[in-house]
């Protein structure tokens, strides 16, 4: 068919949180063509998309789209179901765990793939409905880190930039990301940038593609970031390079006069995480990190600390950019003060081409994972639950009674779940039985919930578990918001009807509300959106209206008559005093270190052609031409050393479980790291991270580091 019969409207990309805008074109049918939305429409993408924004709806009809309700039948199989059926066995079973255990005995995971207004009430029917803070998301897989490190230091958890900073940089440091496969529309502007002139730093276990182009590529031990972004600041303090002007008037505890000595501290012991706060306190706690200790702990060269901490200092403007590489792991928190503190020093915040910018993972895991409140110790805009007068305005607009004890954290769901303490979850969007780390205890977990409701696309591996699955609709199926990585929140439109007799993910919480007691009388998401206006400030001038009128908004935005907000931080921090809250981050290693017995540290991370868990790219057979499998990537060293051959089957065992992959002999990892994605079921490498060790601060795993030793198969 020509374009011009068909039905158009301009999105939101529903893979990664770059949020990219594009006209979706439809028979009705199927997702026939993609084409970038006019450049001045997209601030974000220019016209610019990545493949999977360009062909990946194949899902969207695939033969294994749920299009009914499934519950159990007598001999525990799956059967199709009405709706009605379907709700009748969510309530009893809900009601009945409510009735037995209590209401903290229910969890909800909401999902970072819906839309804003959807999250928002999956935390609302988790408060309200349920009688439950155990709620929470897959931001805690991922970024929560980064929430918790930015907002201490600097008030808010989110990227300070907008998306357009990344080509007005004169120095991009990167770390922790591949950049060109998890963000590809972000890494053709950085290359752009790069090519214009501007510095680019990349410090990662690997040598991602985006490194070809870097000025400098330092590679590093995974798990060690804090002492090499110590070891940078440094440098800059004491070689009299950082921004004094700028520490002076917009950072807490500046004080000149007390100079302290700059000898380097020689007892490692000695290395504890003081946590005091200020100017002062950073560049005592930094002395012990010299050059040399910085490689000797990283492997990063003692002159590469040099000229990295030189180039930065040297910047008019730099963007700190990174991802999960940084934050998924046991201390992912200090890792992002640290950098918090690099940023600060040099004066790199609230002005063109400067600042923090955590790239966000999944399409909606920043409005949706976080903005939204679906979490155990937040309402929607961060707003603490126990905080007397701000659960009392929830507890007014709610119309019920809201516990200030905090709830469990996604990961600790499932260590709770172990205890007994968790015994019903309602699973929304997310495929826990894949991306939860330590997948054979997830399954376990999983398998003897008292009562488990999947929301999803498909049957995918956490459904296998569950009593009652209900179908929703993609984001191509129902219309809403999206907030991507830059805080700018953007439409996503409706183009085709739901298939079958899925429903959008609000319209099933709404029915579920009802049944359950509550009157909830939502006629659209537009209408959602007016509630989270009335209760969420840095939302409160973001209706639907103007978004899409204005192309697009970014948060804070006060009222309707605030234009939004491109950088964050240009007068002030959003902290008490209006200063950045700089936190001294001492030594600190993974969790799991290689020993004799496991001598490699396993790292996990993406591909361009497949997506998360891959239950979309999966079914996209665009993607599938590409990277259709699994693979380990071992450095030419090791794989001489345990006598493996490319192409061969290697069993890869930690202390957790065993995976067999093919072998991809590259130097593109050193010789004390193997790499495996994070996107096969059938080699499901989460059978080898590790459940227990957490962030202390943000309950985030450690899926970076974990000890394993590999095999011929
Ligand atoms: Fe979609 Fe991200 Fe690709 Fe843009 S870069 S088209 S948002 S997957």
């Amino acid at each position: 068919k020509r374009l011009e019969e068909l039905t158009v409207e301009d999105t939101t990309c529903g893979y990664c949180a770059v949020g990219c805008r594009f006209d979706l074109y439809s028979d009705g049918e199927e997702i026939l063509a993609a084409r970038p939305t006019a450049e001045e429409d997209a601030p974000v993408n220019g016209i610019s998309t990545c493949v999977k924004g360009k062909f990946g709806y194949n899902f969207v009809n695939s033969d294994d789209r749920l299009t009914s309700p499934l519950v159990r039948d007598e001999n525990g199989e799956f059967r199709e179901a009405t709706w009605d059926e379907a709700y009748s066995r969510v309530v009893e079973g809900f009601d009945r765990i409510r009735d037995d255990h209590g209401a903290e005995s229910l969890s909800l995971i909401a999902s970072s793939k819906a839309t804003n207004e959807e999250n928002y009430l999956m935390g609302k029917f988790a408060r309200q409905v349920l009688g439950t803070n155990s709620v929470d998301n897959c931001n805690r897989l991922c970024h929560s880190s980064t929430v918790a490190g930015l907002a201490q230091s600097y008030g808010y958890g989110a990227a300070s930039v907008s998306t357009e900073d990344l080509e007005i940089a004169d120095c991009i440091l990167l770390t922790g990301s591949n950049t060109t496969e998890a963000h590809p529309v972000l890494a053709t502007r950085i290359k752009q940038n790069v090519r214009d002139g501007a510095d680019l730093l990349v410090f990662d276990p690997r040598e991602v593609q985006i490194a070809e182009y870097a000025t400098q590529y330092s590679r590093i031990k995974p798990g060690y970031d804090a002492v090499w972004i110590n070891g940078l600041i440094r440098h800059i303090i004491n070689n009299d390079l950082y921004d004094k002007e700028f520490v002076e008037n917009r950072v807490t505890g500046y004080e000149p006069e007390e100079a302290p000595d700059h000898e380097a501290a020689d007892d490692r012991e000695e290395r504890v995480d003081k946590r005091e706060t200020g100017f002062e306190a950073v560049k005592e706690s930094v002395q012990e990190f010299t050059p040399e200790v910085v490689e000797e702990v990283t492997g990063v060269p003692h002159e590469e600390v040099v000229s990295a901490a030189e180039t930065i200092a040297a910047a008019d403007a730099c963007v700190f950019g990174w991802t999960l590489g940084l934050t998924e792991h046991s201390h992912g928190t200090e890792n992002v003060l640290a950098m918090a503190n690099l940023a600060a020093i040099t004066g790199n915040l609230g002005k063109p081409g400067a600042g923090v910018s955590p790239f966000r993972g999944q399409n909606n895991v920043q409005g949706g994972g976080g903005d939204m409140g679906p979490l155990p110790d937040n309402f929607p805009g961060y707003q603490d639950i126990a905080d007397d007068e701000l659960r009392a305005k929830f507890e007014d607009a709610w119309d019920c009674e809201i516990s200030p004890e905090y709830g469990y954290y996604t990961t600790q769901m499932f260590l709770a779940a172990d205890r007994g303490d968790i015994r019903g979850m309602y699973i929304i969007g997310e495929n826990a039985a894949l991306s939860e780390p330590g997948v054979n205890h997830a399954e376990q977990v999983l398998s003897d919930l008292d009562f488990l409701v999947v929301q999803d696309l498909f049957v995918n591996e956490t459904a296998q578990y569950a009593d009652v699955v209900l179908p929703a609709c993609s984001f191509v199926e129902k219309t809403g918001t999206f907030t991507n990585t830059d805080r700018t929140v953007q439409m996503v439109k409706q183009v085709m009807e739901p298939k079958g007799d899925s429903r959008p993910d609000w319209e099933i919480l709404q029915d579920l509300a009802n049944r359950m007691g509550r009157e909830w009388d939502y006629e659209s998401s537009a209408e959602i959106m007016e509630e989270v206006n009335s209760v969420t400030p840095i939302y409160g001038g973001m209706t639907h209206e103007r978004i899409e009128a204005e192309g697009g908004l970014q948060w804070p935005c006060w009222d309707e008559d605030h234009p939004g907000t491109k950088r964050l931080y240009e007068e002030q921090f959003n902290t008490d005093n209006g200063k950045a809250n700089l936190q001294a981050v001492g030594y600190s290693e993974p969790a799991e270190t290689p020993d004799s017995e496991y001598p490699l540290s396993l790292t996990t991370g993406r591909v361009l052609y497949q997506y998360h868990t891959g239950t979309m790219t999966h079914r996209s057979d665009g993607m599938m031409q590409y990277t259709p499998s699994d693979f380990v990537e071992v450095h030419p060293e090791t794989a001489g050393e345990f006598d493996i051959e490319s192409g061969e089957m290697v069993t890869i065992e930690s202390r957790r479980g065993e995976i067999v992959v093919p072998a991809q002999v590259t130097d593109r990892v050193g010789p004390d790291t193997v790499f495996v994605p994070i996107h096969f079921a059938e080699s499901a490498v989460n059978r080898l991270t590790d459940e227990e060790h957490l962030d202390p601060a943000a309950a985030t795993p450690e899926y970076k580091v974990s000890a394993v030793r590999i095999s011929p198969a």
